[in-house]
This record gives structure tokens, C-alpha cells and sequence, in this order.
């Protein structure tokens, strides 16, 4: 992530009000990650951390701003899987994490999708230190479901009876994937995300070409927007995908992996399901969908996605299962004209 994602348009009145009406000393904050519930946390850690008196949002001038601008702020620290660094482009203090190697021989190892027992513990500590520029300490932890049982009851202890002067907040796409115990341990904070027009609005400002079609490729989430236009997004590729699936003509980019290829084709099902229950679809234009499909066949397929799903981290014949799921979609629609 660039530095001033902080300052997205639509996070400055909510982190204003976050930072300065907020109390409690362990928030949960909800919200998508493509909307910016992460820079949003960041926002409100950087508020509380920041040396202007009174400062109702970061000045970036003082020198907590400046060390909080490269993530070298020894009073904040962000605890995220590796996979998710990878995917903000995370840094600390300048040095790139994580690394690579693992030992054991296995030295490609993949970054984890886990925040791990060791960082909590290690988080622990460090809470249990006195502030280093004298102001709160903050922990933030995207996402919290990230922690499995034995690192989410690790930290009950410090959220119940944070150390004086502590605050922490655990950011997360869907709070009741969290441990109940976390959660009523946490004050909760739903983040609602820009409104279409803002989206729209900043992702033209971006430059983004056909700043419509990509923004509702991508759920009408700006930064996942952003994400797929730096990917090489191609617009009428994504009109014309609908329809070329549906007559078995659709080949996948070069280089797709089993999990994106099952998000687009979640996102084809979704929008047939909505067209087939007279619905606004919502990832494709409505008149770029094969007509309407058959219900049973439908929901049949959104299942069958839904199972690939549980097992995305499974080492996969990529070409097989391409092979596959195209075919299996396919059949959502010549199954459908034979029923008709
Ligand atoms: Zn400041």
C-alpha cells in the first residue's frame, strides 16, 4: 500500500470519530478490506499517536507522523500475516518482510495466512513495555480472524486488562468469524465503506479507465478496484466473459490461479442468481449475462464453488481443475436449454 492511503476521501470522518469519541481500550472494527477498513485502523492508530495537541486527525508534520509514515513508529505495531504484507506491500522500518525460507529444506515455503502464536506472544511483551515517545501504545491486528484458538486465547488476558496507556484494534471482514470471547471482550465498530459515488469518484481521479465496469468487477470496493486495474484489467474482456463462459468459449488468463478463477465464476453465479430472482445483478453489466438459467442448476454450482472455496489452500492439478469448472459452467446453461 502506498503511504497516503490513509488519507482516502471516505476514512477521515470516521477515523476522526473513532479516534476522538471512542473510550474503550479494545476496539473491533468491521468492515471490507476493499473499502479500506485497514487504512481506516491505520488512521485512527496514527491520530492517537500523533504529537499535535488536540490533533483530531494525523498532522503529518510532527515526527510521530513522520515515523508513522514508514511504519517506524515504535509506539504502533501492526500484527499481519505474511500473506497480507505481501499484499499491502507492508514494510516495517524500511526492512521487507517476510522472509522467504523456512528451513528444513523447504525453502520456498508460502507466506502464511496466519498471524501466529509466536507474533502475539512476542506482541504481548512489547505491550508490557512502556510507551517509547510517551504517548498510547497501539496493537493492531488485520485481520483478527487470522488468529487461530491458541493465539486468539493468548491474547484474551491483555484485551480484558490492557497495561495502562494501551490500545488495541482488531480489524476484521467479518467480526463473527472471531472467537466470541474476543468479541465481547472488544467495543464493536461497523465501517460501512464510501458510497458508490465516492468509490466512482476516486477511482476516476485515479485514472482508472472504465472506471464503472471496475469498479463493479470488484464488488464496488475502490482499493480491490484499484487492485484489479493494476493487475492489467481489461474491460471488455470482463463484458464479453459472461457470455463466452456460458457457450464454453472462455479462456482463462494466462497465469490464473484455481482461487481467482473460482472468484470470477462465484461472481458469474452470483449475478445469474440475481438475473434468475429478478434482481440487480452486481459484479456485470445486466445486459452482458446469458439468459436466465435454470434455478436447480444454479444453485447446484454455487455450491459445488462454494466447497472448491474451503479448499483454496489445496495443491491443486490446475489444468484438470480449469478444465473442470469450465466445463461444470458451462453445463449451468446447455442444461438448462435441454430442461427448457
Ligand atoms: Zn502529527
Amino acid at each position: 500500500m502506498t503511504p497516503d492511503d490513509s488519507t482516502l476521501p471516505w476514512l477521515a470522518g470516521p477515523a476522526r470519530d473513532i479516534a476522538t469519541r471512542q473510550r474503550g481500550h479494545a476496539l473491533l472494527l468491521q468492515g471490507n478490506a476493499g473499502a479500506g477498513v485497514f487504512e481506516l485502523a491505520l488512521r485512527v492508530a496514527r491520530t492517537w499517536l500523533c504529537e499535535t495537541a488536540a490533533a483530531d486527525a494525523p498532522c503529518g508534520r510532527c515526527t510521530a507522523c513522520h515515523l508513522l509514515a514508514t511504519n517506524s513508529h515504535p509506539d504502533l505495531l501492526a500484527l499481519l500475516p505474511e500473506l497480507t504484507q505481501v499484499e499491502l506491500g507492508w514494510s516495517v522500518g524500511g526492512n521487507d518482510a517476510p522472509e522467504a525460507g523456512d528451513g528444513e529444506g523447504r525453502a520456498k515455503r508460502k507466506p502464511s495466512k496466519e498471524i501466529r502464536i509466536e507474533a502475539v506472544r512476542d506482541a504481548i511483551g512489547w505491550t508490557q513495555k512502556s510507551s517509547s515517545r510517551g504517548r498510547a501504545k497501539v496493537l493492531l491486528l488485520f485481520p483478527a480472524d487470522a488468529m487461530n484458538l491458541v493465539a486468539s486465547n493468548a491474547l484474551l488476558k491483555t484485551l480484558e486488562e490492557p497495561p495502562e496507556g494501551v490500545r488495541l484494534l482488531l480489524v476484521a471482514e467479518d467480526a463473527e468469524r472471531l472467537l466470541p470471547t474476543l468479541r465481547s471482550r472488544c467495543q464493536r465498530l461497523l465501517f460501512e465503506g464510501p458510497t458508490p459515488e465516492q468509490a466512482l469518484a476516486w477511482l476516476e481521479g485515479q485514472g482508472a479507465a472504465n472506471a464503472p465496469v471496475l469498479l463493479a468487477a470488484a464488488g464496488g470496493q475502490p482499493l480491490a478496484a484499484r487492485r484489479l486495474a493494476a493487475e492489467g484489467f481489461d474491460a471488455a474482456a470482463w463484458i464479453a466473459l459472461p457470455r463466452r463462459v456460458a457457450e464454453g468459449r472462455w479462456e482463462p488468463p494466462a497465469g490464473a490461479t484455481i482461487p481467482r478463477l473460482r472468484e470470477v465464476l462465484q461472481k458469474l453465479c452470483h449475478d445469474a442468481m440475481a438475473l434468475a430472482a429478478g434482481a440487480e445483478p452486481r459484479y456485470f453489466p445486466a445486459d452482458s449475462l446469458p439468459p436466465v438459467a435454470a434455478w436447480p442448476r444454479l444453485a447446484d454450482w454455487s455450491q459445488s464453488l462454494a466447497r472448491l472455496a474451503r479448499h483454496d489452500e489445496h495443491p491443486f492439478n490446475a489444468p484438470l481443475i480449469t478444465d473442470s469448472l469450465l466445463t461444470e459452467a458451462k453445463a449451468v446453461w446447455t442444461k438448462s436449454r435441454g430442461r427448457a
